[in-house]
């Protein structure tokens, strides 16, 4: 989706630039980050499985990127490239838009991969009471809850697993998927990480995935009553960090946001 905002954002504001996709393996990223350094690149976006890979490759790192452990952002700054991560931001801009206040809320995480950590640093600098990770994989959990360990005074980890999630999710007033559940076009396309009866009516519950736009897990959210934000305006506000980063301009956000919705809606 990145290609059809940042592109609606470049257009809309006349500057002659491509945004291009470019799926690349493992074996292939060194080479194309160096490729990076060329005089008429702005920088890159980057995303699963390359955002930890990568950060060996730049020259330096802005503090985020770093504490994160990841980046989603190249900048080519006269041939030294900065690693930036503006995942963090855009989760909070959906948090604003959806009129939620993180200081002194409960959360629960569920997922622990690269967005979850990004999610859960940001949380752990609101002012947030609590933080519960759920994972598959535990020890996965486990490391991101050392990481922020210091910051945040209740922590724990959960595994996941359904009668335990449905306990803790009760006493929530923030729940975020950051698993790949519910993606379209995968395996775990109709499955939702919480079901109506164990989602509060009064939490916010945020589906990191944005395709599609009514996710099982924020379909279970509605049923519940509780209220629900979508994928999209993280994807959005994440990109519009990204590319004042990379033009010194700002972006249209809502230009970027109606290109998204109309690019999802054709999937
Ligand atoms: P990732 O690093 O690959 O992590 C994937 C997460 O999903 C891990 O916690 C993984 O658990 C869990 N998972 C995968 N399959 C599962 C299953 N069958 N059952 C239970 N858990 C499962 O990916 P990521 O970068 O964190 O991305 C996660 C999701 O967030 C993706 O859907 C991505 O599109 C979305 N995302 C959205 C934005 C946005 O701007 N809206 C930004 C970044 C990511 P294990 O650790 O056990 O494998």
């Amino acid at each position: 989706m990145s290609p059809v905002i940042q592109q609606a954002a470049l257009d809309h504001l006349g500057i002659d630039a491509r945004y291009e996709a470019w799926p690349v393996p493992p074996e292939g990223l060194a080479g194309k980050v160096e490729g990076l350094r060329a005089p008429d690149v702005l920088g890159a976006s980057v995303t699963v499985p390359h955002k930890e890979a990568v950060m060996p490759l730049l020259d330096s790192l802005d503090d985020w990127a770093r504490e994160v452990g990841a980046v989603n952002t190249i900048v080519n700054r006269d041939g030294k490239l900065v690693g930036h991560n503006t995942d963090g931001y855009g989760f909070m801009q959906g948090l604003r838009e959806a009129g939620f206040d993180p200081s002194g809320a409960r959360a629960l995480i569920l997922g622990a991969g690269g967005a979850a950590r990004g999610v859960v640093l940001a949380l752990a600098y609101s002012d947030v009471n609590s933080i519960a990770i759920a994972n598959r994989t535990i020890k996965r959990a486990e490391r991101l809850l050392r990481d922020v360990g210091l910051i945040v005074p209740h922590l724990k980890c959960l595994p996941m697993d359904a009668t335990v999630l449905a306990a803790e999710a009760l006493s929530c007033d923030l729940i975020v998927n950051c698993t790949s559940l519910g993606m379209k076009h995968s395996p775990q396309e109709n499955e939702t990480p919480l079901r109506a009866e164990h989602i509060p009516q009064s939490c916010l519950a945020y589906d990191l995935v944005y395709n599609p736009l009514q996710t099982p897990f924020l379909r279970e959210a509605k049923k519940a009553g509780a209220r629900t934000m979508g994928g999209l305006t993280m994807l959005v506000h994440q990109g519009v960090a990204a590319f004042k980063l990379w033009t010194g301009r700002d972006a249209p956000a809502d230009v970027m946001m109606k290109a998204g919705l109309s690019a999802l809606a054709g999937t």
